[in-house]
């Protein structure tokens, strides 16, 4: 344990069990003594994120769709009412429908292609509006990407689309947001087994290859993942906006299979 967040105070976006990726940035958050609140979605996760709360001392949990603007809203001022100010945010949300995560880029629908956008890329924006106006003071904010935004990967059809724009939007946000001192950033992480992930085509077979294919030749995990959101999040990474941090192995490096790794 360390004192690099302590006095700081986060909002933590995307907690669906133990398994999820925000679950590891919150932990090591909560290592390094940062105070926070999380949002879930719908009542069917609030069991699920109650007790990982509890774990972690967190006392402030909201219901909130990202797909609906009030409850974005209701959020933000339920964070107003019981901190008014903010010092990071993690922003750890995606969706698509799992028909379209699968089989042909070009099949996909306007209907989804537009719902993927709206949740998986322009939530981030959505609430950095909001967020602003608490960081009175600079903060950090950041989100989670995948390769599949930068070059062809299976299955990842309009998911990746989105990841791109999302990348995009970190950029614009850091450079309207930098003369506020807040700091806004992604971290690329390798493919993780998690409930979003599970939706993802030949997902078992993607983690083999990044495995056996990654400069460190294994997947990463959400306590790598969270070690890493941890340096952009708090004042080591005093200096760094408008980034895409990988933290896959290296395996984006890789320009072609290693004479070394075996057939899978
Ligand atoms: P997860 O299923 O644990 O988390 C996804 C979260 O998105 C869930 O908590 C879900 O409730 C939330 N969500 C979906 N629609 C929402 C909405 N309308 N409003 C509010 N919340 C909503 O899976 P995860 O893998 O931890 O995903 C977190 C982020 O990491 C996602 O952006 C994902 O694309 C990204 N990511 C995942 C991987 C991976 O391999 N798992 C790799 C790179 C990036």
């Amino acid at each position: 344990s360390n004192n690099l967040m302590a006095g700081k105070r986060g909002l933590i976006m995307g907690l669906a069990n133990d398994k999820s990726i925000a679950w590891g940035i919150a932990k090591a958050c909560a290592d390094a003594g940062a105070e926070m609140a999380f949002t879930y979605m719908g009542d069917a996760f609030r069991k699920r994120v109650a007790p990982l709360a509890d774990q972690l001392g967190v006392q402030t949990l909201i219901d909130c769709d990202v797909s609906d603007p009030a409850s974005i809203d209701a959020a933000f001022s339920e964070i107003e009412k019981t901190w008014g100010r903010l010092d990071f945010i993690v922003h750890a949300i995606g969706f698509s429908d799992k028909n379209e995560l699968r089989g042909r880029y070009v099949d996909t629908s306007r209907d989804n292609f537009l719902m993927t956008m709206d949740i998986s890329c322009y939530s981030f924006t959505a609430v950095m509006q909001r967020a602003e106006k608490l960081m009175s003071e600079g903060g950090s904010a950041m989100t989670l990407t995948y390769y599949g935004a930068e070059q062809v990967m299976p299955h990842y059809n309009v998911m990746g689309v989105a990841k791109a724009a999302l990348e995009a939007s970190v950029k614009y946000l850091a450079e309207d947001l930098g003369k506020d001192g807040i700091r806004v950033n992604a971290i690329s992480a390798g493919p993780i087994k998690t409930l979003a992930a599970s939706g993802i085509g030949d997902f078992r077979y993607i983690l083999k290859w990044n495995e056996l294919n990654s400069p460190l030749r294994r997947n990463v995990t959400i306590d790598d993942v969270g070690k890493s959101a941890l340096y952009l999040l708090s004042d080591l990474g005093s200096g760094v906006t408008g980034e895409n941090l990988h933290v896959d192995a290296g395996y984006h490096v890789v320009g072609m299979k290693a004479v070394d790794a075996p057939d899978i």
